[in-house]
């Protein structure tokens, strides 16, 4: 995903001029103690913590973070305190997480459904019509996979306007941040038990989050489905990834507690260095792979030449689990969550009515472009919506001015390509004041967030494995900023304080 450098961080905090009963989750001034000096010694001691206990990044000032483990290592940006969460919207969303597992599974057989809707977008959309192609090719084989493993993360917003909870979008492909995520938790937790009596906060309050646990052991379990003892498990990487430490996380747990292996690979590697045998298996350089866990492959940047293609391809043509199928991928395009919106088309998929209410209840404003109406509200209230490519991995929305121009621009090219394209209700999160540490340093300022809820399934034909809740990650932005990307440098890991 391509990277800002800018850093959405303008004010250094030099007063605590925001301190007190007004801030949420602020540091509060402590008995005998300056407040200045207690914010001080926890900044110093969070980022003591994230060292000590893995929750870095690789450094953008270090060339070699990128490429090189152990090398150019910083803490991850966080939040200096959990971010206030109503439990009530806590509980709903993880409710939904089981619900919109079994929608991807169910959606995801539905071959004729995904490339119907995406039809018009594939016209218009190199990359879409890449990933379609290679979906058309799998059906045309009638290609099944029995085995089927997602990791999700359906990020929500609190919509201050209706005081709901709100879908912003569904992630099957490369959701990042289930090791870093969980390390916040604990971070805030830590902090809480030895700062929470001067701060009025319960370290009880944040919900516990074993999102990195979970997804390594539905890799793992995924390794037992697949039965071969010799196989690993191949980790489809960036050629450069500076949240490699979220990464390993992963391969860390699926070491430790399953005794699996992990090879990294690019995708110019697995076309290098893989083939599949007669009977399926995928053997990469020299050794069968049991799953694919993609964590790149999710935006046109991964696939600079052919050869990238070739070999999501061949991964596509083998009998190892994929994390995410094709399939799977294409049912987390934004087109896909804007189709699902539609009346009755729920219904289709699922059978459970309250489910269905459920997930109903949770979807924000989605329409489709030919909805000529629709445009016509955007351009003349643009700052009342998001207007989506399908793309991953942030800063590729369109908002207020750019918006409009957009939609003039294309509605009067005349020709298909307003579908590349979906519009989506704007959500607006109520922002309080927040510390954001970045680079040693704390920031105060005004900050929205968006909670993401992992998600695990795993199914062998019939047989449900996982179906599972799995943590958490909340990301705390500048409410100035609209995108929200932690990798793109916009947000802060955060984790949540019920209230
Ligand atoms: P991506 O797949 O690139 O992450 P998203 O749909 O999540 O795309 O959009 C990126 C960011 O834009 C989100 O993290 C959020 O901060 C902001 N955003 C997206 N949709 C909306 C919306 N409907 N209202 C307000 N902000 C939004
Ligand atoms: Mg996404
Ligand atoms: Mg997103």
């Amino acid at each position: 995903a391509a990277d800002s450098c800018a850093s959405p961080y303008r004010r250094r905090v030099g007063s605590l001029r925001a301190m007190g009963a007004e801030a949420p989750s602020s540091v509060a001034p402590a008995a005998g103690r300056k407040a200045s000096a207690v914010q001080a010694e926890m900044v110093e001691a969070a980022a003591m913590w994230c060292a000590m206990h893995g929750l870095v990044v690789g450094d953008r000032g270090n060339p070699r973070s990128g490429t090189v483990p152990g090398v150019g290592l910083v803490h991850a940006p966080f939040s200096l305190l959990p971010t206030r969460f109503p439990a009530s919207f806590w509980k709903q969303a993880c409710e939904l997480a089981p619900i919109f597992n079994e929608l991807v599974d169910r959606v995801s057989l539905d071959g004729k459904f995904l490339q119907g809707s995406l039809s018009r977008t594939k016209q218009v959309d190199d990359f879409t019509a890449r990933l379609l192609e290679i979906h058309a090719k799998m059906m045309a084989v009638n290609k099944k996979e029995d085995i089927r493993l997602g990791l999700h993360r359906s990020d929500y917003m609190l919509d201050s306007e209706t005081n709901s909870l709100l879908q912003i979008e569904l992630n099957t492909i490369s959701t990042s941040f289930p090791g870093l995520g969980s390390l916040v938790s604990e971070l805030h937790r830590t902090l809480l038990n030895q700062y929470g009596e001067v701060l009025g906060l319960d370290s009880e309050r944040i919900p516990r989050n074993w999102a990195a646990i979970q997804f390594a052991e539905a890799l793992g379990k995924a390794w037992v489905e697949y039965n071969n003892g010799s196989a690993v498990v191949m980790m489809i990487v960036q050629a450069e990834e500076r949240n490699m430490y979220d990464q390993y996380w992963l391969i860390n747990h699926l070491k430790e507690s399953h005794g699996v292996m992990t090879i990294r690979k690019t995708l110019a590697q697995v076309e290098a260095e893989g083939l599949v045998l007669p009977d399926g298996t995928l053997v990469v350089d020299g050794r069968p792979v049991a799953v694919v866990y993609f964590r790149a492959g999710y935006a046109p940047t991964d696939y600079p030449s052919e050869v990238e293609w070739s070999a999501r391809l061949l991964i596509e043509q083998s009998s190892a689990i994929k994390c995410p199928s094709i399939s799977y991928h294409l049912v987390g395009t934004k087109k896909i969550q804007q189709e699902l919106a539609k009346p009755s088309v729920l219904e289709r998929f699922l059978d459970n009515e309250e489910d269905i209410a459920k997930l109903r209840k949770c979807f924000a404003g989605l329409w489709s472009l030919d909805n000529e109406e629709i445009v016509k509200s955007a351009i003349e209230k643009p700052d009342l919506f998001v207007l989506k490519p399908q793309r991953e991995g942030g800063g590729n929305n369109l908002y207020g001015h750019d918006l409009r121009e957009t939609l003039i621009r294309l509605k009067n090219e005349q020709g298909e390509a307003l579908a590349a394209y979906i519009l989506m209700q704007r959500i607006f999160p109520r922002a309080s004041l927040t510390q954001l540490v970045q680079g040693g340093v704390c920031f105060e300022e005004l900050s929205i967030s968006e909670l993401g809820i992992f998600g695990s399934y795993l199914r062998n034909k019939d047989k449900v494995v996982i179906n599972n809740q799995c943590g958490y990650l909340m990301r705390t932005k500048v409410s100035s900023s609209n995108e929200g990307g932690v990798a793109a440098g916009f947000a802060v890991l955060d984790s949540i304080l019920l209230t």
